[in-house]
This record gives structure tokens, C-alpha cells and sequence, in this order.
């Protein structure tokens, strides 16, 4: 038998793999810093066997919450990803499974690779409402691609969406593709309707660096890229600094922030009401388009969330945050599970890409009930 992660976002360590029953395995910390939760790594030559794959050190990661009530996610062709049965007993996590075929990959949510994104991107520019265009470079000298969609005008809004901040929230990227692809489909008539009154600004993949090293929070340098959004640096967190930069140029009337959350098994957003200054007029949006979102899409909802913040007390460092307080616009962070929405349950495979697809669909119905009152 054989354990192995050397390839993009691949992320184990091995202890021992000798025994099926018994074999052990630690996260490794994301790369120049403590965080440690994202895992992706290929099983082989276990074909039939009954395995019990014990990842030692879960009690110890980012959020050991995230383990409970938490099934891992496998595959056996790297596109259908099914859940393993899975429990957790505070310290160690424990995956049963007999694999089907000889050689299996485990992750903590369907992975989603740089080619992808790319092929996303090619697509996207493939559409003559958009333009594809780079806005600089990462650390690692990577890419940052941005997408304008819709012709501008002076008279349209201006709406900016990022995800992948945090790159272990790989159902961020599967929420981009439902949204781009729904968006440019030009025979939807959400999307021609919204077309005609705003300009988008699409950043589908933040954090390109930290995802290929295998890495939940942070990119290759150890930032978190949502703690920098009151002074980004070119050389620590360039891709915050030029979507910012750029945002300055544009202006911004929306924003949205697609994440995923470990903890919570639901859909739902972090609003902006703790900013200094939060306005009657972000207020009213904010409930527009909460309660559009509500009414067209069972898989949101508000119920369940994080505590929402003080009166003038919001992160300014927080990307949503930050954008709401800089441009006075509505702006929201939306968090996916990592395991499943507790309130419609998918027993098969849990939260998966294709329900975040779909919501990445639905939210352009919520934005174009709000985009007049924007
Ligand atoms: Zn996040």
C-alpha cells in the first residue's frame, strides 16, 4: 500500500501505512504558517481491503469543529466526489473505507485545480461580454486574472466578486462557475436583464499560490489575504492590492466575497451592519437582497451564521467589510459548508460542486432585484 500527496494542492504526512486497519497519517501546517485543515491525498493498492485511515492530529487543527458530523470526500476518477463514512473523537479523525478500485483520493472538499481556473477564464473570454485581464502578478509570479463582464456605461452599477481568498474553500471556485457560466449564457434573461444595468468585475481565484501548495488559509508567504485589506502589500499580498487598486478606478456599488466554512452546516453571509458609518440606504439593501435570495433558493439561508458585530466595531481588515465601508455600498461575505446543508441533506455526497454551482446561479436573481435601489 501507498500514500502519497506530491501533486497540485496534495497535502499529507505519512506515519505508518503498513496495516490497513491501522493506518496513520498528520495534516501538514499551510506553508509558513500554523494553520493546518485542508488535506488532499491518493490511496493505492488497498483494492478491497477494509481501511481505517486515522489522521492523527485533527483535534489540533483550525477548527476542530469542522470534524464533527463531517464525512470526508473521495474519488475514484477525480470528478465524481462521493462522502466515506467518518468520525472524530476530538483528537483523531477516522475515515472507514473499502476502496472499489486500486487507487483512491481523499480531500476535505472536491479539489479544484489551477487548469481549471484557467479553462474558466478561456471560456469566459470566449463570450463577447467579456474581456479578460490581468491585473499583476502573485508572489509566485503567477497570474492574477480579473474578468470584465457587460459593456461599461455611465450609467450602469458596478459589481465586484472574488473568491478563493482562502484557498481551501474550494467550493468558492464551483460557486464561480455556476455564476460565470449563468451570466454569460445568453439565453438567460436574468442575465441579459442585469447585463444591461451593470458592469461585472469577476476575480474568480485570489489565492492561486496557496491552493497549489496545498494550503486552507493562506498563500505561500503565510498571509491571510482577508486580514489585508486595510494596507495590502505588493510584496506580501499583491493580489489584494491590486484588486483594491483597481476597485479604487471602478468604483463599487456590490460586492460579494465567496468563501466556505468549516464549522457550520449551512449556507449563509456575514453582513457588513458593524462598519463605522453603516447607512439607512446598505441597511435597506441588505434586506432586499436577503430577502430575494430567501424566496428564490432553499439552499440559503439566515438563521445561522456567525454573531454579528458591534456597532462600528466590523474588521476593516475583512475584505466584505472593508469594500462596504470604502466605497458605502452593500457588500457581504457568503460561507459554504464543508460538510452539508443540514436543513436539505444529500446523504450520497454532501455539500458538493454541483449545489455550489447552482447557488452561484441564484444569486443573480438577488442581485437583480436589488441592482435599481443600488
Ligand atoms: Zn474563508
Amino acid at each position: 500500500m501507498k500514500i502519497s500527496s506530491n501533486f497540485e494542492s496534495g497535502n499529507i504526512e505519512v506515519i505508518s501505512v503498513e496495516n490497513p486497519l491501522d493506518i496513520r497519517l498528520n495534516i501538514r501546517k499551510d506553508t509558513n504558517s500554523d494553520f493546518m485543515q485542508w488535506f488532499y491525498f491518493r490511496l493505492q493498492g488497498a483494492q478491497d481491503f477494509p481501511c481505517l485511515i486515522h489522521i492523527m492530529n485533527a483535534g489540533s487543527s483550525f477548527v476542530p469543529e469542522g470534524w464533527e458530523q463531517y464525512n470526508v470526500c473521495a474519488s475514484y476518477d477525480k470528478k465524481t466526489w462521493f462522502r466515506v463514512q467518518t468520525d472524530f473523537d476530538g483528537e483523531k479523525m477516522t475515515i472507514h473505507h473499502t476502496p472499489k478500485r486500486n487507487s483512491v483520493y481523499f480531500a476535505y472538499f472536491a479539489p479544484y485545480s489551477y487548469e481549471k481556473h484557467l479553462e474558466l477564464v478561456h471560456k469566459a473570454q470566449e463570450s463577447a461580454e467579456c474581456i479578460v485581464e490581468n491585473l499583476g502578478e502573485t508572489v509566485e509570479k503567477r497570474d492574477i486574472d480579473m474578468l470584465m463582464i457587460g459593456e461599461p456605461a455611465e450609467t450602469k452599477k458596478t459589481i465586484w466578486v472574488i473568491a478563493r481568498q482562502h484557498p481551501g474553500e474550494t467550493m468558492a471556485s464551483w460557486f464561480m462557475e455556476g455564476f460565470v457560466n449563468r451570466l454569460l449564457d445568453p439565453n438567460d434573461s436574468v442575465s441579459l436583464t442585469l447585463l444591461k444595468k451593470a458592469i461585472f468585475y469577476v476575480v474568480p481565484h485570489m489565492n492561486i499560490d496557496g491552493a497549489i501548495h496545498g494550503n486552507l488559509r493562506v498563500n505561500s508567504l503565510g498571509v491571510n489575504f482577508n486580514r489585508e485589506w486595510k494596507e495590502p502589500s505588493l510584496e506580501k499580498s499583491p493580489e489584494v492590492f491590486h484588486v483594491r487598486n483597481k476597485m479604487d478606478q471602478t468604483g463599487v456599488d456590490l460586492f460579494l466575497d465567496i468563501h466556505g466554512d468549516e464549522a457550520l452546516p449551512y449556507n449563509f453571509i456575514s453582513g457588513t451592519a458593524g462598519i463605522p458609518g453603516f447607512t439607512e440606504k446598505q441597511a435597506r439593501n441588505m434586506k432586499i437582497f436577503l430577502d430575494h435570495w430567501l424566496e428564490v433558493c432553499p439552499d440559503f439561508q439566515t438563521e445561522k451564521g456567525y454573531p454579528e458585530d458591534k456597532p462600528g466595531q466590523a474588521n476593516l481588515n475583512i475584505a466584505s467589510k472593508h469594500v462596504a465601508h470604502r466605497f458605502s455600498c452593500l457588500a457581504f461575505t457568503l460561507e459554504m459548508p464543508f460538510k452539508d446543508n443540514k436543513n436539505i441533506l444529500e446523504p450520497v455526497y454532501g455539500w458538493s460542486p454541483k449545489r455550489s454551482e447552482k447557488l452561484g446561479e441564484s444569486v443573480l436573481q438577488a442581485i437583480l432585484k436589488v441592482i435599481d435601489s443600488l
